[in-house]
């Protein structure tokens, strides 16, 4: 999970409906909180290498390229695609690299140089090195991998999306003539040059659409064809992996002729993992916080926010809940951790452990309401946590629902301090209250 601005505003206008209604994805309505947006990696997103590989195995055309972990590997992959004119990109799953700044000093994630030995030295002060852009958190993400290209000349640069819709029950192609900028300025300043056109899934792209798209797109001459032919192997792409989202920006033609996707942005259905093994294998979690990792292993969900009461809560609703109960009352959440259904003890030892990691807690609050889930389950879990991490900070349990009785006994009997709450506003200000004393 990365907190950061929305990664596709842009594309969000088009699905009216949430797409992501997942815990992670809520914009806190909390007025301290109005900045934070948490968008959830609920969609598998992958780099812009690895969807690069998959499109050039499906048909579409992409420029030669090599990826490099090191800058002496940039270097000599460089001199290895012997081009005309090299391109070199930081690989992050942000996009906005052009525009970005590197901690190291280095304006610009992507560069192109003619001169392979430059490579070396620009990949020298990318790798290892954190990448802000507009849609990175402040303090950039760490780029661990550069892509170094054959550069092509652009004549023209265009932006081309596929995506499920929800308002239209299914994918949709979207496209500008107007690519490689900011394409939300675009929907903003010139609405007329957006074009959409809907896809019936049980049909597929017909010939005619994806004329009419490279045509809006400008595309002339042969280039129409050609566009249009590029853009019915992404729709197949798009349906074949089970995207949720395929943009590419710029989707560009060169001055000899050729369209090219010299971008690449490809997010896929979580829920269709079972049947894309081997994509789902590429992921690398090495852009998520690693709490979250650790979090995503015993399948809780894990959120770090700015404040010192750490959240213990089952589902999203009782999050956001418990998040402005607090703010109400006058403190901040550290962060949360939702628990989900089927809950075993040893999970909640789990939640314990990498709750009070965290420097910043100076209470814990569990807020859980026992549906699915069996209070007496999470009570003995949570007297195991206490005694055997030996905690040491306030800790105000609020528990409702199946079993609270038997709960309420093995918390009581447990002859640890544990302050018990009767409802949420009770144990909000309890909450409060314990970190203030200090
Ligand atoms: P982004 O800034 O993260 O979206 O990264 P892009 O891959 O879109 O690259 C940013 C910009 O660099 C593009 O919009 C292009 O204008 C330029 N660019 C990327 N690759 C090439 C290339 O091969 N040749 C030329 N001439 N420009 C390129
Ligand atoms: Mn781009």
């Amino acid at each position: 999970m990365v907190i950061r601005e929305s990664q596709c505003s842009f594309l969000k206008m088009f699905c009216p409906v949430p797409q992501d209604e997942s815990i992670s994805s809520c914009t806190l309505q909390n007025p301290s909180f109005q900045a934070v947006q948490l968008t959830s990696r609920r969609w598998l997103n992958l780099q812009e290498y690895q969807s690069k590989k998959l499109m050039s195995d499906n048909g579409v055309r992409v420029q030669r390229f090599f990826v490099a972990d090191t800058a002496n590997e940039a270097l000599e992959a460089a001199k290895r695609l012997n081009a005309k004119e090299i391109v070199l990109k930081a690989q992050i799953l942000a996009g906005g690299r052009g525009k970005g700044v590197f901690n190291s000093g280095l304006k610009g994630g992507v560069h192109l140089t003619k001169d392979p030995n430059i490579v070396g030295q620009l990949a020298k002060q990318m790798i290892g090195y954190n990448l802000a852009t507009k849609q990175t958190p402040k303090e950039g993400v760490k780029v661990n991998k550069v892509m170094v290209a054959e550069a092509l000349d652009i004549s023209r640069e265009t932006y081309l999306a596929i995506l499920m819709d929800r308002s239209c029950n299914g994918p949709v192609l979207v496209g500008s003539p107007q690519g490689g900028v900011d394409i939300e300025e675009v929907a903003a300043s010139n609405p007329e040059l957006i074009f959409k056109e809907q896809i019936d899934i049980f049909e597929g792209i017909k010939d005619s659409q994806a004329h009419r798209m490279a045509e809006n797109l400008g595309f002339v001459g042969p280039l129409k064809s050609q566009a249009a032919d590029q853009i019915t192997k992404l729709y197949n792409l798009f349906l074949k992996v089970d995207a949720t989202q395929v943009e590419v920006n710029p989707f560009g033609e060169t001055p000899e002729g050729q369209v090219v996707c010299f971008d690449a942005k490809i997010n896929f259905d979580d829920n269709a993992e079972f049947r894309q093994k081997d994509i789902f294998a590429m992921d690398d979690k090495s852009e998520n916080e690693p709490i979250e990792n650790e979090a995503a292993k015993y399948d809780l969900k894990y959120i770090g926010l700015d404040g010192n009461i750490a959240c213990f809560v089952n589902g999203a609703g009782l999050a956001m809940a418990t998040c402005d109960i607090i703010f109400l009352n006058g403190g901040k959440p550290a962060n949360f951790l939702d628990l989900g259904g089927g809950v075993k003890e040893a999970q909640v030892y789990q939640a314990f452990k990498l709750l009070t990691a965290d420097p910043k807690v100076e209470a814990i609050l569990v807020n859980i309401f026992g549906g699915i889930v069996n209070c007496a389950i999470i009570a003995n879990g949570i007297t195991k946590a206490c005694r055997e991490l030996e905690l040491k900070v306030p800790l105000v349990v609020r528990l409702e629902g199946t079993n609270v009785q038997e709960a309420q006994k093995i918390l009581n009997n447990s002859g640890l301090p544990i302050t018990s709450a009767v409802d949420l506003e009770d144990a909000a200000k309890k909450a409060v209250a314990s970190v203030a004393k200090k």
